[in-house]
């Protein structure tokens, strides 16, 4: 018998280090200004040629399966020299091994394809079947301003996490490095950086190194047990606009917490405390009316809870990736160690005013 969604995952991960390739080619011309034509931004060129890699991967292998993705064609058809450029970006894209890129099938064909692959990600989402969520460049901000972002993909069944894949580009390899503050900004992608998280159901989480040919073996990862909460370290976003950082500043001091919080973009923070190089990640609404989009999620999700953490919103319920695009259901998140988890809730509520 073969393990459960193995080649989800083989595939999964192929295809994520194939869109690899292109966003950290597009982050490298991005310094040298070469990328933009007129005014597409990095981030615009990157995303969309990597939904376009990563979508085709999946069509080939999964065609029956309905994705939830971040872009839409729109601007792509409205502007024939972004759709070019990005075109010429997709089809230049090949896993050096051409084993492993026999495997992601035959890509994006030409230009018309690009479009309409982009946009099999339309999908709505929802409690039944087989759905993909993909987020080509989670953390723009942070592709931008050269920190961190995660290509995030993952699979739901039947509303639940199945599989989940980060790869990210800017974080080091090394599981046991530790968080430094300086994380968020001036990274690259040089030698020693580059790491692919994954996590299938009931089977444990998983780093290695984000290669450009086939996969590199994998290593498991368990989160850090929290001894003491003072020596603790916990992430959020560097946006301010994307969490609330001076409730965390005031549950940080309650939770006895004395280092200064780590802020990154993107999907990194799941997979920095799944291995323990952090311990807890908040996330605390800003506004009222802002729903999380579950491609931001549901990876970082499942590569926690396989690690041995547990995640929840602000109120203790579980992230419910079955009502939609959207997370309707929850309020911001709670990700950290499971024998921790409630001691944080407990606060958070506090300080939130929740109980
Ligand atoms: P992060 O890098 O963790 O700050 O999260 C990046 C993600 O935040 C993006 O992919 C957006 O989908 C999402 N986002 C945008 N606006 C908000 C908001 N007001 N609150 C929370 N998340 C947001
Ligand atoms: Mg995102």
């Amino acid at each position: 018998m073969t393990t459960p969604y193995a080649r989800e995952l083989e595939i999964a991960q192929l295809a994520v280090q194939r869109a690899a390739i292109l966003t950290k080619r597009v982050f490298h011309e991005k310094a040298k200004g070469t990328v933009s034509k007129d005014d597409a931004s990095p981030v615009t060129v990157g995303d969309f040629g990597a939904q376009a890699l990563i979508i085709a991967a999946l069509r080939h292998n999964f065609p029956g399966d309905a994705i939830v993705a971040e872009e839409e064609s729109a601007q792509l058809r409205a502007d024939e020299g972004l759709r070019e450029l990005i075109w010429g970006l997709v089809r230049g894209t090949k896993l050096e091994d051409p084993e492993a890129e026999g495997l992601l099938g035959g890509g994006v064909r030409d230009v018309d394809d690009l479009l309409e692959v982009v946009d099999l990600g339309r999908s709505a989402g929802g409690r039944e079947g087989r759905v993909w969520t993909l987020d080509p460049i989670d953390g723009t901000k942070g592709f931008l301003r050269g920190g961190q972002y995660a290509l995030a993909l993952a699979l739901l069944e039947d509303g639940e996490v199945k599989v989940g894949v980060l790869g990210c580009p800017n974080l080091p390899v090394d599981d046991a490095a530790p968080l430094t503050v300086d994380i968020g900004a001036n990274q690259s992608d040089d030698e020693g950086r580059g790491v692919i998280f994954s996590a299938v159901i009931g089977q444990g989480a998983t780093s290695r190194p984000l290669s450009t040919g086939g996969l590199t073996e994998g290593k498991s990862i368990k989160m850090k047990e929290v001894t003491e909460m003072a020596s603790a370290s916990f992430c959020e976003s560097v946006e301010a606009g994307h969490s609330n950082q001076s409730e965390s500043a005031q549950i940080a001091q309650k939770l006895g917490i004395t280092k200064p919080s780590v802020r990154m973009d993107s999907q990194a923070k799941y997979g920095s405390i799944a291995r323990g190089a952090g311990d807890i990640y908040l996330r605390l609404p800003t506004s009222k009316t802002y729903q999380e989009k579950i491609w931001d999620h549901a990876g970082g999700d499942l590569i926690v809870r396989e690690a041995g953490g547990q995640v929840t919103d602000t109120k203790g319920r579980r992230l419910d990736f079955g009502v939609g695009r959207t997370l309707a259901s929850n309020s911001g998140v709670i990700a950290a160690p499971a024998a921790v988890h409630n001691q944080v809730l407990d606060v958070v509520q506090e300080v939130l005013g929740l109980k």
